[in-house]
């Protein structure tokens, strides 16, 4: 008897060690698959609930281009997966100037348009105009045009660093646009990062600027809570 009890102690003691190897062996393979197939944002809490957010439309004034070939193409822009931030390089010029450009790609014959255009630009004083709808595609971010909104911004002087009015602009537009689109962090990005164009200028030489304004879009976000939308 005495011998039985022990053979099952010993029993027991072996099946809870393989219970117990199994478990380990299936929470890590659980583990690896989720981390192997998962996208950001997918594991744990998403970085931002557009459930409870809501950012108010900036004023913004409607000012399309004439469609043509060279900067309103008309053609459409299926969806929306980000958000292109570029500065100008015409410092000192404000919006109207550079959305006179824009159109003025009109004027060029087809063979040799210098394709340009982008959906929005902020003016020195922080207004915006609108020279491209957000359906159709602009011409401002290689290739990510087909996806992505441009926002060009006007800067006072060669630095390319933005004023404060046309930086307020900047976060509440970039804030609307993701809370319109439900576009993460990483949605948001330069020029720079699509072709390694210094675009825009102050915001590739100074690093430190570009994490600033991303941390500020987000505490934008967070603070646009809203009971029920
Ligand atoms: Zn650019």
């Amino acid at each position: 008897m005495k011998k039985l009890a022990k053979k099952n102690k010993y029993l027991l003691a072996v099946v809870l060690a393989a219970l117990g190897v199994t478990i380990l062996f299936v929470c890590l393979v659980v583990g690896i698959f989720r981390g192997l197939f998962s996208k950001k944002g997918d594991v744990g809490k998403p970085e931002i609930d557009y459930s409870v957010i809501q950012v108010a439309k900036p004023e913004m004034q409607e000012m399309y281009l004439t469609k043509n070939i060279n900067s309103r193409p008309g053609t459409p822009l299926e969806k929306v997966r980000g958000v292109v931030v570029h500065y100008t390089a015409n410092p000192g010029t404000d919006a109207q100037a550079n959305r006179n450009y824009f159109e003025s790609r009109k004027e060029e014959p087809d063979d040799k348009g210098n394709k340009v255009s982008s959906h929005f630009i902020i003016g020195l004083d922080g207004r915006i105009l609108c020279c491209v709808p957000e359906n159709e595609i602009a011409y401002a971010s290689n290739v990510r045009n087909a996806d992505t909104l441009s926002i060009e911004c006007c800067h006072p002087d060669k630095s390319g660093q933005f004023s404060q009015a046309t930086y307020y602009s900047l976060i509440h537009l970039v804030a609307y646009l993701c809370d319109k689109y439900e576009l993460e962090s990483s949605d948001i990005i330069r020029h720079y990062d699509v072709t390694g164009k210094k675009c825009p200028k102050h915001m590739v030489d100074h690093p430190e600027a570009w994490t600033g304004f991303k941390k500020e879009i987000l505490a934008y976000l967070k603070k646009s809570k809203i009971e029920n939308k």
